[in-house]
Order: C-alpha cells, then structure tokens, then sequence
C-alpha cells in the first residue's frame, strides 16, 4: 500500500483529522493505497507556512527563483521513468504516453516559466505634460491551484510554475482521483531546494479540501482546471470575495473534416484527436463533421483503424489504450453510448466495457467507440462525455458546419482540416473557440493562450497571460 501525504511548510504529514481515502489503480479496481482526506484545518496550516515563507519568497531575486524551478524541471526529467509508471498506475493512461508527453510537458512547463520570468517586463507610459506612469507586477501573495485528473502532473505543473515563478506562495491540489506524481513532485519541490512554505500540497477532495481552498480569506486567486460545473460552483463561492479567478473548464470540440484535406495525415491524426488518454483530453475532438463528398471514405477508414485499437495493461511499454479513470467515470461513459441509441445513434464499433484477463479483469476498460447517425444538436452531441466516444456526421457547406460546430454551449477547441488557405482562415475565425489547431491537433507553443470562450472558461493560462495573471499591476504615477 502506498501511503500519501500532504506536503505542509516543508513536511510530510497526514491529513490534520487521521482521515484518509482510498486511492485506486485503474487498471486493476484494487485499492492501492491511501491519500489524506484534508480539510478547513490542513489548509489553514498551510496557508499560515505560506504567510510565513511569502515575504523572503516574493523578494528573492527572480533569477533565484529561476534556478530552484530550473533544478526542478531537471530533477523531473531524472526521474521520468519513475513518474511515467506513477502516472500509468494512478490514472490508467498507457506508461508510453505519460513517458513522451504527460512528464515530458511537465518539465517543460516549469523550464519555461523558470525562463519566462526572467523576461518579464512592465509597461512605461510616457505623458506629454511631464509624467511618467510605470507599472509594478506584484505577486498577488497566496494563491490556490486546483487540478483535474486527465493530465494529472501536466496540468499540476502548468499551474504551480507560474505561480512560484512571480514570486507567490502557493496551495496546490490535485485531484483526488489521481494524486501521486502531485505527491512525488512536491519531494522533489523539496530537493530542489524550494524553501519550506512556498510549495504546499494537500490532498483530498473537492467538497472538503477544494472547498477550504476557494473559502479561505487569505488565498487571493484561485486557478482552477476541471468541470463546467465545479467552475461555476468556484466562481458562485469566489465572487462575494472578490478573488482573482482562471478557469479551465470543460469542452465539447468539433473536428472539422473537408474534402480537399490530406486525408491520411488526417486519418492519422483523427485517431489521435479522438481517442489520445482514452479521449479523456479536454482538448480532444468529439464531434467530426466531414464534408459530405468524403463522409463513406472516412468513416470507413475511420472505422477499420478504430476497431482494430486494443485496450490493455497501462504499464506495458506497448499497450496505446489503457483505462478509463475510474468505475464511475467508465459508468457515466457507457451510460452516454446508450443514450447515443436511445436518440437514434448507430454504434459502429466499440462503446462496451472490455474484460480483460486475470489481474485486469476488474480494470475500467471501454472499447473506443464510434457513432454516427445523430443530429448535431441532441444531447449525445451537446453533453461533454470525456471518453473514448466519438460522433461522426456529414455536413454540406461551410455555412452549415459553422453553424454545428458553434452550437454547443462549450468553446474549448477547434480542428479543422482542408488545404484551401483562405478557407481555413475564413473558419478559424468564426469559430467560437478559444483554439483553432489547423491541419494539426495538440501542437502546442507555450508562449499562446490557452484557454475557452462561452462554458469553457473565464481567463487565459499560457506565456506570460499565466504571469499576468498571477501578478498584481500597480501603476505608479511620476510627475516631474
Ligand atoms: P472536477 O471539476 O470534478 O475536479 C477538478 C478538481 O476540482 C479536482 O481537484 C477536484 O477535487 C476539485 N473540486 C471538485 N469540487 C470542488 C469544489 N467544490 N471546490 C473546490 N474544488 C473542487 O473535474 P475532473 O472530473 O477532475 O476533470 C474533468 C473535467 O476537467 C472535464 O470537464 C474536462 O473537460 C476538464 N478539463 C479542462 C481542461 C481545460 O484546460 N479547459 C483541461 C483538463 C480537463
């Protein structure tokens, strides 16, 4: 049994009440270990360590904080074979996924905020009559990061470095449902030499811990990814105290096939863009339009590749489909797949629970799947499932796709693919997303903004939108 513990003002301890919560292995359904089940007081102490370590943290040099962080994405990098088995166990995504892109994103994400910082500047404002205005960025002081389960040390990361990056103290949870590589990080938080305070990590889960972040007075800005209702939740309970908010919630993109496309690129990367992390993506595409001439051509390629997908053991170097998160969410995924029949979907391949052998066979294992046959706006189409799920449909004109592809109350992500230039930026442009991947899907430059429109999200993460945001603007004022 693998023990976690919270990681309060450079120690490692269980939760304040004893209390703890089963932490299970996908894969298997066994419990596998524990977390602490934290609560109002676990984060009470950690946001008095933080009030402690703010003011020597927010006035060490920024290319000292550079080096602790750059320290840090080494040491991930050393220990990648060790976090990419954590992260298999923990979340069910096959070790060769989290090996090339979860830990691999995860360095990444704290090498470039160690460097971003140090080329952050602010604006001067020059006045005419004999002032000048400058900006101060000041970091905010305690802030709280609250992550989701589907990249578990990827989305951890691309909070918490930001954050200590400008200079604030930080409250970090992961999600419940996937807390380990969060636990491992923060023992090499320590030897990186992050001083004790800086860095706190507690476990738990959303109703307790989660709440006694987004309660606490003195944790000024919260940074939230997961649900489209969790963020309202946070927002509601944020608003009366005017905390500073980011928020990365969920999505429902349409992919965007037409006829002029590289087909095989496309096909390839479709399969990807579907079915990567067991479509558990945020940014995956779950809806695929395809121009109609080409509809009977993908769909039958579509179709032969997908079923010929094999779900297996996450921690064997070939397995590229592993588990779904948890018997809950592998529930809430085949639940959706009835629903597609009920509104008039035909499942043409995929969609049932797999039972895999022996130690397996308790695994939440879901063939990917593949419907067509439904109208753009039913619930199947509407509802984020945030699985191996995918809908295909035909459509006509660009007008007409526009029309599908804006008519979820999500904006999350876009893929579109033709080889007519003008057309693609055309698209792009009357997309209601806050991305648009053309030709391409989860090329990633961390200098853009991330981030959704409408349900999606309120806020932009990525370059220096995170700085911004986890830094407060003062403009000073000089007469002469
Ligand atoms: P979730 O909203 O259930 O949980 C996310 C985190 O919030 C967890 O750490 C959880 O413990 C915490 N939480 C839950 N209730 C809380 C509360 N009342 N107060 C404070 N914290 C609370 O989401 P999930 O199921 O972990 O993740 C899946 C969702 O995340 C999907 O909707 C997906 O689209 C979304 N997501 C979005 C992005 C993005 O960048 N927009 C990225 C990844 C995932």
């Amino acid at each position: 049994m693998k023990e976690i513990l919270n990681y309060i003002n450079g120690h490692f301890q269980p939760a304040a009440s004893g209390n703890t919560i089963d932490n299970i292995k996908p894969s298997t359904g066994e419990i596998y270990g524990t977390i602490p089940e934290s609560g109002v007081e676990d984060i009470a102490q950690a946001v008095n360590s933080a009030e402690k370590a703010f003011p020597l943290w927010k006035s060490t040099p920024k290319e000292e904080r550079s080096a602790i962080l750059f320290r840090l994405a080494d040491l991930i990098k050393e220990n990648l074979e060790e976090l990419a088995m954590a992260e298999a166990i923990d979340n069910g995504k096959p070790v060769s996924l989290a090996k090339a892109v979860d830990i691999p994103r995860a360095e990444a994400n704290i090498r470039f905020y160690a460097n971003a910082i140090t080329q952050f500047s602010s604006e001067a404002h020059h006045m005419e009559i004999g002032a000048i205005n400058y900006t101060l960025r000041k970091p905010i002081g305690i802030v709280g990061c609250i992550s989701p389960w589907n990249l578990p040390l990827y989305l951890f990361t691309w909070k918490i470095a930001p954050a200590l990056a400008a200079g604030n103290c930080v409250i970090a949870k992961p999600s419940e449902v996937t807390p380990m590589t969060a636990y491992l990080l923060s023992k090499l938080a320590k030897e990186a030499g992050l001083p004790d305070g800086v860095l706190n990590v507690v476990h738990g889960t959303g109703p307790s811990a989660g709440d006694a972040i987004i309660s606490h007075p003195k944790i000024k800005a919260i940074s939230f990814t997961g649900g489209t209702k969790t963020g309202q939740y946070i927002a509601a309970k944020a608003a009366p105290e005017f905390k500073k908010l980011s928020l990365e919630l969920g999505g429902k993109n349409p992919n965007i096939i037409f006829a002029d496309c590289d087909f095989d690129t496309m096909l390839d990367t479709t399969v990807r863009s579907s079915f990567a992390n067991q479509g558990q993506i945020c940014l995956c595409g779950s809806r695929i339009f395809v121009e109609e001439s080409i509809y009977e051509k993908f769909r039958d390629a579509f179709v032969e590749k997908v079923s010929k997908m094999r779900v297996g053991n996450p921690e064997l170097p070939e397995t590229k489909m592993g588990a779904v998160v948890s018997e809950q969410h592998m529930n809430k995924v085949l639940e959706f797949v009835e629903l597609a029949k009920e509104e008039g979907g035909k499942v043409l391949t995929g969609g049932v629970q797999v039972k895999l052998e022996g130690a397996l066979q308790r695994g939440f294992y879901i063939q990917p799947a593949i419907i067509e046959g439904l109208s753009f706006d039913c619930r199947t189409n509407q509802e984020e499932i945030f699985g191996p799920v995918v809908t295909i449909m035909p459509f006509k004109t660009e007008e007409e796709v526009l029309k599908y592809a804006n008519s979820t109350k999500y904006g999350l992500s876009a893929t579109l693919w033709t080889e007519n230039l003008s057309r693609a930026h055309r698209m792009a442009e009357h997309i209601e997303s806050g991305i648009v991947w053309i030709n391409c899907w989860l090329l990633r430059d961390l200098r853009t903004p991330f981030g959704g429109v409408k349900d999606s999200g309120v806020g932009r993460e990525g370059g220096f939108e995170a700085l911004r945001f986890f830094t407060e603007p003062q403009n000073v004022c000089v007469k002469y």
